[in-house]
This record gives structure tokens, sequence and C-alpha cells, in this order.
């Protein structure tokens, strides 16, 4: 078997072409551009590649971006009083707020996260908007699993009564991933288990997976034996090799036991940039 290619970059593609009509519509409606907020502190590398592709994916879909860089040794105090001040922001619109993580070393991710505006919390961290995914009722879905959940509804397969297994408990990606699934309707209804370093027997519960979802940050860790034939295999991991990215899932072996899978680069990458712009319209909506 060689599995179908699931792709996020051409879907990315697609949901930014519907999001450009949607933001034009919301411009001449509220004569407001929607704007996000990109907090970065420090240097590393890796932030600032992440944080260009959001401020360039707003552009090209009509969206406003403002940048705020801010040194390496800036203090907890420095960092809470730029978010205290976009929060209210009132003459210059900001609708969405993202703080590029992870964060210098003094700095409590803790006492940040729940310093943004919930009404403006794009990355859907707030305690107050992952309280409301629990229950059901969410505000903004964290962009990664939100992106994963858009690539299987949009390709058409099957979620409810499946098997779903998610490799990762993260609060950012596999925490979110199983909580979404296991939710009431379109998207959801599925049966969810959460793996993660303690799991005894890991191969064994990955081979009951219809749909096995893997975010553990290990490159090249999920291998064939550990895939059931025919699976829908999403892999989340991103990892720089002197050969290119790989993903968490060794893409070669076991794109030929799967009946689906995302490649890396491609696959889950472009969506989580494109969900934030869904979720950057979805905010400027809500403070009209
Ligand atoms: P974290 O490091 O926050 O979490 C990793 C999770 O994997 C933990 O729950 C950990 O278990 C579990 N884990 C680690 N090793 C194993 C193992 N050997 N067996 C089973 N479980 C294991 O990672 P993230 O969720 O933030 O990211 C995961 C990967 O996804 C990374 O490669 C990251 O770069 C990538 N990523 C990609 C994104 C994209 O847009 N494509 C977005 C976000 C992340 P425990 O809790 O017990 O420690």
């Amino acid at each position: 078997m060689t599995a179908a290619i699931l792709d996020g970059k051409k879907l990315a593609k697609q949901i930014r072409d519907e999001l450009r009509d949607e933001v034009a519509d919301f411009i001449e409606n509220n004569a407001e551009v929607p704007t996000l907020a990109a907090i970065l502190v420090g240097n590393d590398s890796g932030s600032e590649v992440y944080v260009r592709n959001k401020v360039t994916g707003c552009e090209q879909v009509g969206m406003q971006s403002r940048m705020y860089r801010l040194p390496a040794e800036t203090s907890q105090d420095e960092l809470l009083s730029l978010i205290a001040k976009l929060n209210k922001a009132k003459d210059e619109p900001v609708h969405g707020i993202l703080v590029q993580l992870p964060l210098p070393k003094q700095i409590d991710v803790t006492r940040i996260l729940p310093a943004v505006s919930p009404l403006k919390d794009v990355d859907g961290f707030h305690p107050e908007n992952v309280g409301r995914l629990v229950q059901g009722k969410p505000r903004f879905l964290p962009c990664t699993p939100f992106g994963i959940q858009q690539l299987l509804v949009r390709n058409k397969i099957e979620i409810a009564g499946r098997h779903v297994v998610v490799v990762g408990r993260s609060d950012t990606v596999g925490k979110p991933m199983a909580l979404m699934l296991m939710q009431r309707g379109l998207g959801g209804d599925a049966t969810v288990t959460v793996c993660h370093s303690k799991t005894n027997n890991l191969p064994e519960i990955t081979r009951q997976a219809d749909i096995l979802i893997v975010a553990i940050g290990q490159p090249k860790f999920i291998t064939a034996p550990m895939v059931k034939p025919g699976a829908v295999v999403i892999d989340v991991g991103i990892h720089r090799t002197g050969k290119g990215l790989v993903g968490d899932v060794d893409f070669s072996g076991v794109s030929r036991v799967a009946g689906h899978i995302t490649p890396v680069p491609g696959g889950v990458g472009p969506l989580t940039v494109t969900m934030l712009l869904v979720n950057t319209l979805a905010a400027a909506r809500l403070l009209h």
C-alpha cells in the first residue's frame, strides 16, 4: 500500500483564499482592518522564522500585523505592561495578540498567557479559552490542532466513532487535539486515547489507531510496525536535519503501510499559521 498524501500546503492556500474574501468583507462593513500584534522576545532563530511567517500571512490575506521585538533580557513586568497596553488599544486597534513561545527563562509563561485578554487570545492558550474548549464551547481553537481537524474534515476523513490515538500531551498540541476530537458534533465524536512518555506498550496502542496523531518531538520515532495498515497518520513533528526537515514519523516506511499520511514539510505546518489568521479575523468580529 502507498498512502495518499494529505496536502496541508494546498489546503492552507484554499483556506487563505477563502479568508481573503472574508477579510475584504469585514473591512468594507467595519471600516477597520483586522490586526494581529505579534510579540517576539529574544533572538531565537526558529521563533524569528515562525513570527515572520505569521506576519507575512497577515499581509497575504489583507490583514495588518504589528511586530513587537523585545530584547532577550526583557523583564516579566516589561512584557506584562506591553500586553496590558495591547489589551486596551483603542485608537490603533489590535484584535489579536500573539506572544511567541518559548520565552526567555526569566519570564514565567504561566504568568504571561493569562495576561492576554481572552477576547484577543488568538493562540487559544488563555485558561478561560482552554476551559471553554473543555466544555465544548470554544472561542479560539489552538492553531495546530485546529489545522489538523480542518485537514481531516475537509479531506472527508471519517472521525466519528473511530479510534484516534494522540501521542504527546503538550498543552499546545496533544491535549487540545484530544479534547477537540472527543467533543460532540462535526469534527469530533471520536474515541480518543492519549499516550505520552510514561505510556507502557506504546506500539500496541498505536497499532489500534484508525487515526494516529503524533506530536512528541522525536525524529522518525513512529515506524511502520507501529501503524495499523490503512490508518490515517498525522505527523506534527518538525526537525531540522542535514538532509532537510523530518517529522516524528518515519515517512518512507510508514507511507507503505498507512492509508493517508501528512508529509513534512507541507503537512501540518502551513495550516498552523493559517488557522492563526482565521482566529485573528474571528477576534476582530468579536470586538465588533
Ligand atoms: P512537547 O515537548 O511540549 O511535548 C511532547 C510530548 O510528547 C510530551 O507529552 C511527552 O510526554 C511526549 N513524548 C516525548 N517523547 C515520547 C516518547 N518517546 N513516547 C511517547 N511520548 C513521548 O512538544 P510539542 O507538543 O510542543 O511539539 C511536538 C513536536 O511538534 C515538536 O517536534 C514540535 O517542533 C512540533 N510542532 C509542530 C507544529 C507545527 O505547526 N507543525 C506546532 C507545534 C509543535 P511527557 O508529557 O510524558 O513528557
